[in-house]
């Protein structure tokens, strides 16, 4: 009797170190991946898709606390919306994230209470057994949170260990927030710090590949160059934070007249250039010559008594192929400054074509 008592106990702590085992077996594979993953997005689909899948969840939801929207920002309208659907939940403060989420410092596992996590996972065809709700902490301070919800109410129960989960939560937000600051990084080197456009590195490269794309699709490929007139003057009369600030307004006043998919970039000091892709080099001049109108009737600052010209120059890519493209990205480049050249020299405030 009471070696089959005992044979019991220890076939039930066998088969506990069995579970034990795979499970952090399955989380040192989940570990691989998440460090492995190159992108948020990536990141998101392991942990949306693939983790409640291979940890036999019912459910993942993950809340993102957003609070300046760099979140939303650096995943993109389409990605927030496709993984919302999937479980992520953005929100500026806790307080607007629903009744139901409710910021927790500690862990907390439990049985599923409708009145408690209904609404937490509201859209489930059959209420889930248990829950288990992590908070997401880095140096204290509260991220967001993570969610689960199994179908067995035994999964997740008050008094379990909690360090597994803990531990897994506390990786998870390390590496959300790593794959955070480094497209914040990569973000930022692609723009110009004052105007938030790109930058000319960001134009360079994208020229190089615009160029290739209008030969291989036999594509035509119109570029513009912007050069404020007598800039220097405004900076003269009206000081430099002023000349600043007329830039900032400038470069979005050309971009709100670009389409998605032309690029658009701070080339230098007071001049800007713009890549458009499937435009011919007269449909570029009509746009042209609407921007310049554009500058010319902004008032640029209230009190100001401040506007500006602009002039432009604008040339197409050559017909024939060429055995660089580097060297035709630079003739292109060099004909729309050569064009702009003789924009001034006409006068300013105009539209030369190459
Ligand atoms: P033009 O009609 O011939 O183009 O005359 P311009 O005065 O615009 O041209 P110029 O090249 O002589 O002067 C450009 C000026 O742009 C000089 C420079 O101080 C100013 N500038 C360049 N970058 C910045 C900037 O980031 N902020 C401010 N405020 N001014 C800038
Ligand atoms: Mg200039
Ligand atoms: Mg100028």
């Amino acid at each position: 009797m009471k070696d089959r008592v005992a044979q019991q106990q220890l076939n039930e702590l066998l088969h506990q170190v069995r579970e034990n085992e795979s499970k952090l077996e399955k989380f040192a594979r989940l570990e691989q991946r998440l460090v492995a993953a190159i992108n948020l997005i990536d990141m998101l689909q392991i942990l949306l898709v693939e983790f409640p899948v291979d940890f036999s969840l019912q459910a993942v939801l993950l809340v993102l606390l957003d609070r300046d929207g760099e979140w939303k920002r650096t995943l993109g309208e389409d990605a927030v919306q496709r993984f919302a659907a999937r479980g992520l939940r953005l929100c500026p403060d806790f307080l607007d994230a629903g009744p139901d989420v409710l910021p927790v410092l500690r862990p907390s596992l439990s049985r599923f209470e409708p009145k408690r996590h209904g609404g937490l996972f509201a859209n489930l065809a059959t209420q889930p057994g248990s829950v288990a709700i992590l908070p997401l902490l880095r140096q204290e301070k509260l991220m967001g949170q993570l969610c689960l919800a199994s179908e067995r109410g035994s999964r997740f129960a008050d008094g379990d260990g909690t360090l597994f989960l803990e531990r897994m939560a506390t990786f998870m937000v390390l590496c959300l927030q790593n794959a955070l600051y480094f497209e914040r990084l990569e973000r930022s080197s692609w723009l110009d710090g004052l105007t938030q456009v790109n930058n000319r590195r960001y134009f360079d490269t994208r020229l190089i590949e615009a160029v290739h794309f209008a030969f291989r699709h036999n594509q035509k490929l119109s570029l513009a160059i912007f050069d404020l007139d007598h800039f220097k003057r405004v900076n003269d009369k009206w000081g430099h934070q002023a000349g600043d600030f007329v830039l900032q307004q400038t470069a979005q006043l050309i971009r709100s007249h670009l389409r998605n998919s032309d690029s658009f970039a701070r080339y230098g000091g007071e001049e800007f250039v713009a890549l458009l892709p499937g435009t011919p080099q007269e449909a570029a001049i009509e746009l042209a010559r609407r921007i310049l109108q554009a500058v010319a009737d902004f008032h640029f600052g209230q009190t100001m008594q401040l506007r500006l010209t602009v002039s432009i120059g604008v040339a197409q890519l050559g017909q024939q192929l060429p055995s660089d493209m580097v060297v035709s990205a630079q003739g292109l480049v060099g004909r729309a400054d050569a064009a702009l050249y003789r924009a001034k020299r006409g006068g300013r405030n105009r539209v030369v074509g190459a």
